[in-house]
């Protein structure tokens, strides 16, 4: 029996990267898997056959994780298609770094609409099935940056802070009905969204991190599977860093 038998999961921004090494992961597991990009149309459909092969139903999703719109209907396509939602991973999410003297109101607002509220749409839509099922676990991507802050990330630190406090107040809102609600905070992981930066700073941050190396999508998604999985039936409202001692 493998730890996710029989669930469906949806994961947000699964094309590549983390979400890509949570899909993988999930469907080694065991779990049917729907997942959402924006626009990696030739990967998200390599990756849905590559999800197929394993044995699993898998379908992938092009919908705006930003929509309010797209998520209901992301929602009620995967209810119809696989017939529950027993996990759903709020993983999307993009950066728009710069100091905050040089920031535009576009910016901010796009960095807090595809990061933050991504996670109230999806969370909303998935809302009425999973308490109909009276069973359910929300896994949100927040970052070390989320906990901590960093210079020049004003935005994106207040979207990834805000998640934390979103999480906490809907595993408040419905434990009693057995919905579970915990985040993941990554520190350094090396995926395109980290390829971006300086390779100087790239190693001075693996130098700093106690376990002397970046993270890769894997080491997020085995957190993932222990957080959707029954083996984490009494944990809620938590922030689990992963981060290979970063914040320590
Ligand atoms: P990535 O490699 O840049 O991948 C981002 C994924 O999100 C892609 O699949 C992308 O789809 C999708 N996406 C972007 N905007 C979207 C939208 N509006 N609607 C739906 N999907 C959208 O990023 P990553 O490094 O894997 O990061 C994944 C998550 O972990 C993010 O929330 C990030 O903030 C968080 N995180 C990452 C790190 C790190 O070090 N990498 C650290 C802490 C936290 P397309 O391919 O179609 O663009």
């Amino acid at each position: 029996m493998k730890l996710l038998d029989g669930k469906t999961a949806i994961i947000t921004g699964a094309s590549r990267g983390i979400g890509k090494g949570i899909a993988l992961a999930f469907a080694q597991h065991g779990a049917n898997v729907a997942f959402t990009y924006s626009s990696s149309a030739e990967a998200a459909k390599a990756l849905e056959n590559e999800l197929n092969s394993l044995g699993i139903k898998a379908k992938g999703y092009q919908s705006d994780a930003a929509s309010f719109d797209q998520a209901q209907q992301l929602a009620d396509d995967v209810v119809k298609e696989f017939g529950s939602i027993d996990i759903l991973v709020n993983n999307a999410g993009i950066t728009k770094d710069n100091l905050l003297m040089r920031i535009s109101e576009e910016d901010f607002d796009k960095v807090i609409e595809v990061n933050l509220k991504s996670v109230f749409n999806m969370t909303k839509a998935v809302q009425r099935t999973m308490l109909k099922q009276r069973k359910g676990s929300i896994i949100n991507m927040s970052s070390v940056v989320g906990v901590k802050g960093n210079a020049g990330q004003t935005n994106y630190a207040a979207s990834k802070a805000g998640i934390i406090g979103f999480s906490k107040s809907v595993a408040l809102e419905l434990g009693s009905r057995n919905i579970r609600s915990n985040v993941i905070a990554p520190g350094f992981i090396e995926t395109e969204m980290t390829a971006k930066l300086d390779e100087n700073t790239v190693k001075g941050w693996r130098e700093a991190i106690p376990l002397k190396r970046g993270g890769t999508p894997e080491d997020i998604a085995n957190a993932c599977v222990f957080l959707a999985s029954d083996m984490s039936d009494y944990i809620t409202g938590q922030t689990l860093n992963v981060d290979g001692g970063m914040l320590t």
